[in-house]
């Protein structure tokens, strides 16, 4: 398989070809084709495996360049897989030229908030700092339509679910939620029941 199968701008396949990625991982083949789709989708898988492209490649792909607010939010439960994920996404759309910003806790709240304010197409934090710009009203989620929840039961871990729930009811009902995590125990059953529509669950 191809990543030239699925039908990517070229500024993506070239992103991808400058990163060296040959062909698709197994969690790619499964998840990309189901994002591109417009499905939700439940993710058992782990880290190593390719997942965060799985989800930025078609996040990349679709994301409009002309909009000016966040179109895509990624929610990770530490700022060190923050940074990795803004990173991926970096790379990814680095030739359409995609703006992403991070948003995590023990970093000035002055200088994320100025970059919230400027063109950002994605946005990737922890779920305390981001409540903290909701709350503020320095983060503008009207236009969000893409929502990741990476490494699902580390947040359950970290007792973040509440804020998790509290994140996604101030999103817009109309977008593609994808979630991922190396376990699925019965609290993020619930949680994808209750906030996902429909979702395609694979494992890996
Ligand atoms: P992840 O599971 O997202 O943490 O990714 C693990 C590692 O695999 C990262 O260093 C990625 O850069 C790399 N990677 C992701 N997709 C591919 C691919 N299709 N081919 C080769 N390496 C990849």
């Amino acid at each position: 398989l191809n990543f030239k199968d699925y039908n990517l701008s070229d500024e993506i396949l070239k992103a991808i070809d400058r990163l060296n990625y040959t062909s698709p991982t197994e969690v790619q083949q499964k998840v990309i084709p189901i994002a591109l789709k417009g499905r939700d989708v439940v993710v058992k898988s782990q880290t190593g495996s390719g997942k965060t492209a799985s989800f930025a490649i078609p996040i990349c792909d679709k994301v409009d360049w002309e909009e000016n607010k966040p179109q895509a939010l990624v929610v990770t439960p530490t700022r060190e897989l923050a940074i990795q994920v803004r990173e991926e996404f970096f790379n990814i759309g680095r030739f359409k030229r995609l703006k992403v910003s991070e948003v995590y806790g023990q970093f000035s709240f002055r200088r994320q908030e100025k970059e919230l304010k400027q063109k950002t197409h994605i946005v990737v934090g922890t779920p305390g700092r981001l409540i903290d710009h909701m709350e503020r009203g320095t983060i503008d989620l009207s236009m969000i339509k893409y929502l990741v929840i990476d490494e699902a039961d580390e947040m359950l871990n970290m007792g973040f679910i509440e804020q998790i729930e509290a994140i996604i009811e101030k999103l817009p009902k109309n977008r593609i939620t994808m979630l991922l995590s190396a376990t699925i125990p019965k609290d993020i059953q619930n949680l994808c029941r209750s906030y996902m529509k429909d979702y395609e669950q694979i494992e890996i």
